[in-house]
């Protein structure tokens, strides 16, 4: 099974101010491409070869275990920004986050702080663990919340190359761009399925 690049919903300058379109021609275009050429390469005559890419992040290692994650990580990462993102969530997902963390802006105080302080490359996500409760996690690298059972809904990537290019060491600035960028229906739609 062929792994592909996703097609945006935007266009890559669309999401100026907050990330450039230089940003997305690398992240996009080269980063996430590279990983999906990798993958496809690595899995050739294994036994990944006609996996889906969930079982490939949920029980490979190694190299086809990285790029696949990062395959992963990265089309769940950008299919959930989009130009003028909503504020915040409603609903379901909404009552969750305050009565999880008292506030949605308290949520997104401790979000920010788990992006400010995870020690090099690595993601931040919102899951919901299998009592149905949300958590806030870090993962190093390529790691993914699925490995541990948990269930995605949201992800921060915190890799330089997300960054680097617009507010060169300033993690905090692209942390703090980042919130006006969510698409909180899909997220909404992901917590709910
Ligand atoms: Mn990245």
């Amino acid at each position: 099974m062929e792994h592909k690049l996703p097609t945006l919903s935007y266009e890559l300058g669309g999401l100026e101010p907050y990330i450039s379109k230089t940003t997305l021609e690398f992240h996009y275009g080269k980063h996430h491409q590279a990983y999906v050429t990798n993958l496809n390469n690595l899995i050739k005559g294994t036994a990944f070869e006609d996996a889906s890419l969930e079982d490939i992040v949920k029980h490979s290692e190694g190299g086809i275990f990285n790029n696949g994650a990062q395959v992963y990580n990265h089309t769940f990462y950008f299919e959930a920004l989009k130009v003028n993102g909503n504020e915040s969530p409603n609903g379901k997902l909404l009552e969750a986050i305050d009565s999880t963390f008292k506030s949605f802006e308290k949520f997104k105080a401790d979000f920010s702080k788990a992006g400010a302080t995870l020690f090099g490359s690595g993601w931040i996500w919102l899951v919901v663990d299998t009592a149905g409760k949300l958590n806030i996690m870090q993962t190093k690298n390529a790691g993914n919340p699925l490995r541990d059972g948990y269930k995605p809904i949201l992800t921060m990537d915190v890799w330089e190359h997300a960054y680097y290019l617009d507010t060169q060491n300033a993690r905090a600035k692209y942390i703090e761009n980042f919130w006006n960028l969510i698409d909180w229906d899909l997220i909404e739609k992901r917590f709910e399925a």
